[in-house]
């Protein structure tokens, strides 16, 4: 692989924000992991697969990857992002990525692109923990559960301060408490807790990490 910069953390904890501004100051790929989880939730919703069913789930993933050879399902645009948030999406996809044989090839998915890319970064739950334990810089980035979902519902305004809140800490212990690949950070991850700073701060913060 290229150069690998992780970036971790819980919910709405900014990582999408922060990777995309640390993509443009410094001209790197960006990947988004948690997307191509919510696509394998979604496509289980449309198909009316129980989503706690491993083996159906895990025969989705394979039939999923066979489909996409022409628009990887890490990348696929098809898929409308709105789509991908809404709440039904939301609830499924903590259960799918719970699902070992789904982190699996996800991760090998993961990998397989960036030995394509020079320079990347990529954000998730466990890309400096089990996707990319050697990268060259890693975050992860903490902030309150109300600040998080204060901030997702001024971004969205699609559901109410309690709903948000509700989901976030439905979806953090889903991530911290599973077997596989549980949500935490990596020994050698700079920390950083964004409850009382802003982006721009945050985002100063982590490009100055990586110039060192
Ligand atoms: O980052 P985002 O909130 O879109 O991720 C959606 C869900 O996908 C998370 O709640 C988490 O359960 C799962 N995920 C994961 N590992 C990743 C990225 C996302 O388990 N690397």
């Amino acid at each position: 692989a290229g150069t690998v910069i992780a970036v971790d953390g819980p919910a709405a904890a900014g990582k999408t924000t922060t990777c995309l501004a640390l993509a443009n100051t410094f001209g790197l790929r960006y990947l988004e992991s948690g997307r191509t989880y919510r696509i394998i939730a979604f496509e289980a919703l449309r198909r009316e697969i129980p989503v706690d069913d491993t083996r159906e789930i895990t025969g989705l993933c394979d039939e999923l990857l066979m489909e996409s050879r022409t628009e990887s399902l890490l990348t696929a645009e098809r898929y409308a992002s709105d789509k991908l948030r809404e709440t039904p999406v939301n609830v499924a996809v903590s259960a799918v990525a719970k699902i070992a044989e789904v982190r699996q090839r996800v991760t090998g998915l993961i990998r397989l692109w960036a030995k394509t890319q020079a320079q990347c970064v990529v954000e998730g739950r466990d890309i400096g923990t089990a996707v990319f334990p050697a990268a060259r810089v890693k975050f992860y980035l903490t902030a309150s559960p109300e600040v998080r979902a204060m901030r997702r519902v001024r971004q969205e305004r699609a559901d109410s301060y309690e709903n948000v809140l509700a989901d976030v800490i439905r979806r953090d212990e889903a991530d911290m408490n599973r077997a596989a690949s549980p949500l935490v950070a990596a020994e050698d991850a700079i920390r950083i807790d964004t409850t009382r700073l802003t982006i721009d701060q945050v985002t100063s913060r982590m490009a100055s990490a990586c110039r060192n």
